[in-house]
């Protein structure tokens, strides 16, 4: 964290939140899914990988901590908040005990045969069409099944594994998928995160206009001092292009 704010001010960032993960879902994984994710083997038992809780206290300690060492950056407390349509009463407990600001709502996980997968699984099961369609199909459940979070976050994730043996990505063959989960959002008054880890379409921000949404904000989704602010010019250019425009203040919500 400390490393993460200390790149934010080398950048010129005006300021950072950190909104670290609360999975409360286990994932059937195979070992292959696990290179590079050294600090996720601990929680593997068999083939299923149970996340570990969250130390609340001590992740508001570092906060803290953050805010003291670094004066003029504006730091905000989050978490991405895993499926909490599927674990109402876990999420609602994890937001009771601790001060959040900016809270993701992420989906990560399909369910099939009574298992959950990620998608590296769920690709090596499903056609890439299908697992796209499914994914934004969850978004909705959780959507609908959630008031729990206020930004949606990496509507693309499942992008991240497309398979190389697929058809490049068309997001135009998922207009109607991606405008369905869209609309949802903007009915409920909620935030499109634009998550520059992944290659966002323009044409999403696009739809989210179109479909009514009013409010986004930009994540890179960093797991790492150096991934931070990553394409984030090329985000705000986008993101401009289809009439979004900044708040009053740097951390301010984007608004149409
Ligand atoms: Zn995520």
């Amino acid at each position: 964290m400390d490393g993460a704010c200390a790149r934010a001010i080398e950048m010129g960032l005006p300021g950072v939140a950190f909104t670290d993960h609360m999975d409360f879902t286990p994932w059937r994984v195979d070992a292959d899914e696990l290179e590079g994710f050294d600090h996720l083997k601990a929680f593997v038992v068999g083939d299923t990988l149970r996340p570990p809780g969250m130390d609340v206290e001590g992740y508001l300690r570092c906060v803290d901590r953050c805010r003291e060492t670094y004066p003029d950056l504006r730091i905000l407390t989050g978490v991405e908040l895993g499926e909490a349509h599927r674990h109402g009463g876990a999420a609602a407990e994890l937001l009771g005990a601790g001060r959040f600001e900016r809270v993701l709502g992420s989906l990560h996980t399909l369910q099939v045969d009574g298992e959950f997968f990620e998608p590296p699984g769920l690709f090596r099961q499903w056609s890439a069409a299908r697992v796209i369609r499914e994914y934004l199909a969850e978004v909705c459940r959780m959507i609908e099944g959630s008031d729990a979070f206020s930004i949606l976050a990496h509507i693309t994730y499942p992008l991240r594994y497309w398979p190389t043996t697929a058809d490049a990505f068309d997001p135009v063959e998922f207009e109607h998928d991606f405008r369905q989960a869209l609309r949802m959002l903007a009915d409920s008054n909620r935030a499109l995160e634009i998550n520059t880890t992944d290659r966002f379409s323009p044409q999403i921000v696009r739809w989210w206009r179109d479909e009514g949404g009013q409010a986004l904000m930009f994540g890179s989704d960093a797991h790492d001092p150096g991934e931070l602010g990553r394409r984030l010019a090329e985000a705000v250019e986008f993101v401009e292009a289809q009439g979004f425009r900044a708040g009053a203040y740097p951390h301010d919500f984007w608004m149409a």
